[in-house]
Parts: C-alpha cells; sequence; structure tokens
C-alpha cells in the first residue's frame, strides 16, 4: 500500500470550504474560501477538503481503474463541460450532474472549481443503498441501476459531495442544451430515482468493445473531457503508468475532495499554480 500524505485543515468560519494543499514533498496548507452563497461545497456544512500527494491504489485485481484529473489552474469557469453533460446524458437543466463553482486563493484570485460525481472506491452512497442499486463496478465506475432503485434517497443524503439528484417528475421538457452542446445518447431517467454522473460510461463501454482508448479516442471518452476548451479535464486509466492521468498525479500535487472521510475518490484535482 502506497503511502499517503494527508493533511487536515478546520476553519472555523461557516460554510467553508477547506483544502489542504499538499506541494510534492512538502506541505503546502492554505484556507480557501467559498465565495458563492449557494455553493454545494459550503452548503455541506462540513468544512473539510483534504489532500493526498500519492493516490491510494486498491489492492484488488482490476483490468481498468477510470478516473479524472482536473486542473483548477487551467479552468476557465466556461461551464462548458456542465453544457455538454447535460446535453449528451440528457439531464435537466436544473439538476447538473456536473457543477462549476467560483472560488477563491487564500491570495484573493479567483479560480473555478468544477466537479462531477467522483467515483468514490469506497462510496458512502453504495454503502447506504438498501436494495444494491448502486455499486461500484470492477473498473471502479459507481452506477446506478434504475430498475432496483426505490427513490428512498438515502444515496442522496449520504453523498457528501452533493452529487446526486433525484427525479421528483417524469420529465417531458425540452433539453435547452440540445443540439447545441450536444445529441442525448443515453435515456432519460424515469420519475422516483436518483441519478449522478456516470463518467459517460456507455462511451467507455463502447469504445472498449470497438477497440479504443478512453482517455486518449474521443468517442471513448467523456463528454465533458471532450468539449473542455482549455483542456482542464484529463481521463484515463490510473492502473496504466504511462496514461495521462497517472502522469499528471505523479509529477504534481493533487486534491482529492474530502479526502479524509475516506472515500477514495477517483476524480484528482491540480490546485493552481499560486496556491489556495
Ligand atoms: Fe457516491 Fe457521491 Fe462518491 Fe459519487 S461522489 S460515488 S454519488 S458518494
Ligand atoms: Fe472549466 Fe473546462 Fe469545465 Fe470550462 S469546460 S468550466 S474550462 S473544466
Amino acid at each position: 500500500m502506497p503511502k499517503k500524505t494527508k493533511i487536515e485543515v478546520n476553519l472555523t468560519r461557516r460554510d467553508v470550504l477547506t483544502v489542504a494543499a499538499a506541494a510534492v514533498g512538502s506541505a503546502v496548507v492554505a484556507p480557501l474560501l467559498t465565495t458563492g452563497p449557494l455553493s454545494p461545497f459550503g452548503a455541506l456544512k462540513q468544512g473539510q477538503l483534504s489532500a493526498s500527494t500519492e493516490p491510494e491504489h486498491e489492492n484488488i485485481s482490476r483490468t481498468h481503474h477510470w478516473i479524472m484529473v482536473i486542473d483548477l489552474d487551467k479552468c476557465i469557469g466556461c461551464e462548458y463541460c456542465l453544457r455538454s453533460c447535460c446535453a449528451v446524458n440528457d439531464v435537466a437543466e436544473d439538476k447538473p450532474w456536473n457543477i462549476v463553482v467560483e472560488e477563491r486563493t487564500s491570495a484573493g484570485t479567483t479560480f473555478y472549481f468544477s466537479r462531477p460525481c467522483l467515483h468514490c472506491q469506497d462510496a458512502p452512497c453504495v454503502e447506504v443503498c438498501p436494495v444494491k442499486a448502486t455499486y461500484v463496478r470492477e473498473d471502479g465506475l459507481v452506477m446506478m441501476d434504475y430498475d432496483r432503485c426505490i427513490g428512498c434517497r438515502y444515496c442522496e443524503i449520504a453523498c457528501p459531495y452533493d452529487a446526486r439528484k433525484f427525479n421528483w417528475e417524469k420529465r417531458n421538457d425540452e433539453n435547452p442544451y440540445v443540439p447545441t452542446w450536444g445529441i442525448p445518447e443515453v435515456e432519460r431517467r424515469p420519475r422516483g430515482v436518483v441519478e449522478k454522473c456516470t463518467f459517460c460510461v456507455h462511451r467507455i463501454d463502447q469504445g472498449i468493445r470497438l477497440g479504443l482508448e478512453p482517455g486518449v479516442d474521443l468517442d471513448a471518452t467523456p463528454a465533458c473531457v471532450n468539449i473542455c476548451p482549455v483542456g482542464a479535464r484529463s481521463f484515463g486509466d490510473v492502473l496504466n503508468p504511462d496514461s495521462q492521468v497517472s502522469q499528471l498525479i505523479a509529477n504534481n500535487p493533487t486534491i482529492r475532495l474530502r479526502d479524509e472521510l475516506g472515500t477514495e475518490s477517483s476524480v484528482y484535482y491540480l490546485p493552481p499554480k499560486e496556491g489556495l
């Protein structure tokens, strides 16, 4: 088991996001304020994020483990990722699977924090589901079985990242992101179930069937990664040491949201270069 560096910071201000940033080989810790009044991070009122310099690779036997790396220094807050995701996955406009939040460094510089489902390997949402409608796949993807979901919403409450949304209504609305930002590639989810980001699992599975490489070949890569105009999002197999995501993690400081909870998130953030 690789050694993991973990630093935790507590802030006293209410609704404050705390990030412990760990630089490779040294510890750099700084508080980060949540500026948006409705920020999902602040709204959690759980007050902490933490960081690790080394990914904790699982011991179980796997062929792939799909992860995402989001570079906070590159992200310009355009929300293209959010829009493309809403179009391709036919997501309701008011319940986006991806969110983008404006934040500030301790020096007052604005940056943007985006968040898909983090595909946690020790996922609280999975633990609480009474009917096993949500589960972690062998390749690390946290999946939903909409036929099994009974709509109890335990998972929505258990998720520390506010990444799940409940479908209160049968949707008949037009998707305002279609066709400008993409064409739906999956069916709308039924009323009475919880849904969330899938890392565009349909693209990954179909891509692998066709011999494509997720994260390299566009047809096998999540829509949010492909659309990003500044290359802030990278996707790939962390079990492949030569993949772009493995290289990014190996050569940069990384943050995982609320790592101290032991959720083993599959999304890594590269902090702004000036620090947090
Ligand atoms: Fe589950 Fe939330 Fe983790 Fe996604 S981010 S796997 S919904 S606990
Ligand atoms: Fe940031 Fe890229 Fe998303 Fe735009 S598309 S908000 S730059 S991650």
